[in-house]
């Protein structure tokens, strides 16, 4: 039986199919087909499809309390600021029900601040090519050349530099800029890393011009590269941290980090009805305690040099290009702009992955995929490719 899919805006265009179930790397969709799933609810399901965790916090927490509204503390919600405060080495958790609400957060947090340390300063540099979400907002502190004609006029107040390129951010921080936001690795734009000398390079910069450092850590943070956070792989600590997609493990959950000198807000200058409630928080203890153990991230680094190792085979085999990205956040670059073709190819086959960009393709399993599953998913992939 299939619904009838005609009253669902057509905000993206969608193929003709129904997902109905989904369990662990595997989906299914009403007619029965299954689906080998390498994008994961974009890159949201860390523990792929209904994982047992998350099943048993969703029925415990559900059973005793779903949401007292924010005007309340909850358990669940002290729970998981005090985790990701250990975790990440920041102060203060604020939870929302996604990155772009964390980044809209943080783009009011950091503009606070200007107006009580900075006299009124509230430019924030960002990045070509960056990807910070899809409100006003964070439409507007993205470098996505695909939102520069939507939705005129902007919210003003983005710098735009290229990414990698320390000269360019020295020379646009001036008395009227906040902070520096950035994404350690660009998900959206094509899996582009920013590279260890230019995160240490900006973390010096900011803190010596006096200016804050964002760290949009929404699709590298929770694991996925294979350290619990980015950040880590450079060594350097941001002053805001914003964390999404694999946080909840698939259910809605985001977070706006702070270390004790930028947490700036007052009562009254932030909130929302469903933030911190007591479900989706419990969700997000469940799956970061899952994820930040020793082991579990020691999987994602060996699944993830799996992957990458597999990849350059089928790449130098076939004549493609580079691999790029880190842990299990990976992407293929084909030597011409057909990607969109493979990946229609690749659904008709049973396997489900993503084109940020013509010639790239992208790879966000479960973090708990199988080396079988990877060996399954070349399989598939490989006669998809020209
Ligand atoms: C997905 C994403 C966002 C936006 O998150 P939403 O939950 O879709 O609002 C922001 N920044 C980065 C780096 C992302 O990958």
């Amino acid at each position: 039986m299939r619904e009838s899919v005609e009253h669902v805006m057509k905000v993206t265009a969608r193929p003709p199919i129904v997902m109905v179930e989904g369990e662990g790397s595997w989906l299914r969709d009403s007619e029965g087909r299954q689906y080998l799933d390498f994008v994961q609810g974009w890159a949201v399901n860390c523990l792929g499809h209904s994982h047992p965790v998350m099943r048993r916090a969703l029925e415990e927490q559900g059973a005793r309390l779903i949401n007292c509204s924010p005007s309340f503390y909850n358990a669940p919600m002290a729970r998981l600021a005090t985790l990701v405060a250990e975790t990440s080495g920041l102060r203060d958790v604020f939870f929302c029900n996604s990155g772009a609400e964390a980044n809209e957060g943080a783009i009011k947090l950091a503009r606070k601040w200007g107006q009580k340390h900075r006299g009124g300063a509230y430019e924030i540099v960002t990045m070509h090519g960056a990807f910070h979400g899809r409100t006003l907002a964070t439409m507007s502190a993205s470098g996505k050349p695909a939102f520069e004609p939507l939705f005129e006029p902007k919210v003003p107040g983005f710098v735009k530099v290229p990414f990698n390129d320390l000269d360019a951010v020295a020379a646009a921080v001036t008395e009227r800029t906040v902070a520096v936001m950035l994404e350690p690795i660009q998900g959206e734009a094509g899996v582009v890393e920013a590279t260890d000398e230019f995160l240490r390079g900006v973390r010096e910069l900011t803190r010596a011009r006096g200016v804050l450092l964002i760290l949009d850590e929404i699709q590298t943070g929770v694991g996925r590269t294979g350290r619990l956070y980015g950040f880590e792989h450079a060594g350097v600590q941001p002053d805001i941290l914003t964390l999404g997609k694999q946080l909840g493990g698939g259910v809605p959950l985001a977070a706006l980090v702070a270390g004790a000198e930028a947490s700036c807000f007052e009562p009254g200058d932030q909130g929302g009805t469903f933030n911190g409630s007591a479900l989706m928080t419990a969700v997000g203890c469940a799956v970061l305690e899952t994820v930040r153990r020793p082991e579990f991230l020691a999987a994602v680094r060996a699944a993830g040099d799996y992957l990458a190792a597999r990849l350059r085979g089928l790449s130098a085999g076939l004549g493609h290009g580079e691999v790029r990205g880190r842990g299990l956040l990976l992407a293929l670059a084909l030597r011409r702009g057909d990607a969109a073709k493979v990946v229609e190819a690749a659904l008709e086959r049973g396997l489900i992955v993503n084109a940020p960009r013509p010639d790239t393709l992208r790879f966000m399993p479960a973090l708990s995929v199988t080396p079988g599953e990877i060996d399954e998913m070349l399989k598939l992939l490989e006669p998809c490719l020209p």
